[in-house]
């Protein structure tokens, strides 16, 4: 069968929670659509090696064609400049080898039928106008976080919750409703509020703005976004988009698998804070101790220890030279030998989630972590750190039932007997069985939202389709 359209994708660099559903999305359209993609990839930013991002991109199907774009400066931003404003700002300086790329593809005969820009680069939109292409902008978070930036205006007239944290909760579609301090800190952050309202601007230009979630899984938000149509570009759920593993990438020989192989089914809690979350030294006290006197099986994917939780975001590929172990408390290993695994750094997460061992996951609530855990039946305990985290806890916590949240006390740090109650009640209470089979309806969901007729398929085909029949 002969390629229908060539597809351009831009991912952002660096951040592998955006860059894992851009590849799954362009899988999906090889393998359902037909497609050709040109997977266009801006620079890292500082040269280092990244080693996790070129194994993601090693198992890619040859109809997708990574392309690397120059190296780019941000020397002269702040060293502490917000990741998210490095992430654009790297994003931004890398549009005229966009430009360039879009422009050797068309001089090469097979140019870009469309651009799915990821969310934190709508200025690319302005480039796929100049190409005469339609624009997408690929929302890799829940639905409800692209409901409040798309209603910033609406949301900024209501509340003056910007700089104050004490402000009254904030009510969201449905029943749920927001505390101030659980806002993204897009939204309450001062120096990159700036960035969100920027970023409201450019995303009322796009096509369509494709979101990896399902209707079931944030029906209020959806219900809301349809009486909100006006004025803003459609919102289509085109997920869960979430990592498959296969052939050569399946790895079965990591010792921390061989060790699930061998315990009980459903009773190990995973616990694991993203591609990039970290902890300070206190909270990891905390959470090994929390863990210990839980008396529950553990896999526990444990990161040295910074101050900033989103610290470690741009610098994936293991720059961090310190061995987290040694992070510890003393003794915490062999106490817990047999019963707890610590692993440093970094686990294949889906093959973990996916194992009949594992009965329970303690997550940092990023948006790829819930889609994975729910497609593979697996009950939370919800410890948002950073990012838009503490949104995505409310729905899954607040709003589906899915999860049991943890709280930090006033200092910030969530204390050992807080973690040890949540991981108990979940992986042995009543209350552990309520989200267990909350969970499983939602894995049906799930599945039939990416079956042959779901309603995320559908959604996706009439996008594609849309290529055929406009100019
Ligand atoms: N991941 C993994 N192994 C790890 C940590 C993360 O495979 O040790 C994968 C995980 O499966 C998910 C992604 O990295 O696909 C993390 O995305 P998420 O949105 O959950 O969190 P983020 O890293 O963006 O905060």
């Amino acid at each position: 069968m002969e390629a229908r359209h060539n597809i351009a994708l831009l991912p952002p660099p660096g951040f592998l929670g955006h860059l894992i559903p851009f590849i799954e999305l362009a899988k999906k359209l090889v393998f359902n659509h037909n497609c050709t993609i040109t997977l266009i990839i801006p620079d890292y930013g500082d040269g280092s090696p990244v080693t996790l991002q070129s194994s993601l991109l090693q198992g890619i199907p040859a109809a997708i064609t990574p392309v690397f774009l120059p190296p780019v400066s941000t020397a002269d931003l702040p060293d502490d400049a917000n990741p998210e404003i490095l992430l654009q700002a790297r994003l931004i300086r890398s549009l005229p080898a966009l430009r360039d790329t879009l422009s050797r593809l068309r001089e090469s005969g097979a140019p870009a039928r469309a651009l799915v820009v990821d969310l934190f680069a709508p200025d690319a939109i302005d480039v796929a106008r100049e190409f005469g292409i339609p624009a997408y902008v690929f929302y890799v978070v829940a639905a409800i976080d692209a409901l409040l930036s798309l209603t910033l205006p609406e949301l900024n007239a209501s509340c003056t919750f910007r700089n104050d944290k004490q402000a009254e909760p904030v009510k969201l579609p449905g029943s749920l409703t927001l505390e101030v301090k659980d806002f993204p800190d897009t939204f309450t952050d001062c120096r990159v509020h700036k960035c969100a309202t920027d970023l409201r601007e450019m995303y009322l230009s796009a096509d369509a703005i494709l979101i990896n979630t399902f209707y079931e899984l944030e029906p209020d938000t959806f219900r809301h976004l349809e009486r909100r149509r006006h004025g803003i570009p459609p919102v289509v759920p085109v997920g869960p988009l979430i990592r498959s593993i296969e052939g050569s990438e399946l790895d079965r020989s990591s010792a921390y698998l061989k060790w699930l192989d061998d315990q009980p089914r459903n009773s190990v809690l995973f616990v694991s804070f993203g591609s990039g979350g970290t902890l300070s030294v206190e909270q990891i006290t905390e959470l090994a101790v929390g863990l210990e006197i839980s008396e529950q099986r553990f896999l526990w994917v444990v990161r040295s220890p910074q101050e900033n939780a989103a610290a470690a975001y741009l610098k994936v590929g293991g720059r961090d030279p310190r061995d987290p172990m040694t992070f510890l408390p003393e003794g915490f290993l062999k106490r817990t030998q047999g019963r707890g695994l610590a692993v440093a750094s970094w686990v294949s997460q889906i093959q973990v989630l996916s194992h009949d061992s594992t009965g329970g996951f303690l997550t940092h609530c990023g948006w790829n972590s819930i889609l994975e855990s729910t497609v593979h039946s697996v009950p939370l305990v919800a410890w948002p750190i950073c990012f838009e985290q503490k949104l995505n806890a409310t729905v899954v916590a607040d709003g589906l039932k899915g999860a049991i949240r943890v709280r930090e006390n006033e200092k910030g740090i969530v204390e050992r007997e807080e973690i040890s109650c949540a991981v108990k009640e979940l992986m042995g209470g009543e209350e552990g069985i309520k989200i267990r089979n909350k969970v499983s309806q939602l894995k049906i969901a799930a599945e039939n939202a990416i079956g042959k007729d779901g309603s995320s398929t559908k959604a996706l085909a009439q996008i594609v389709q849309s290529w055929s029949t406009s100019k």
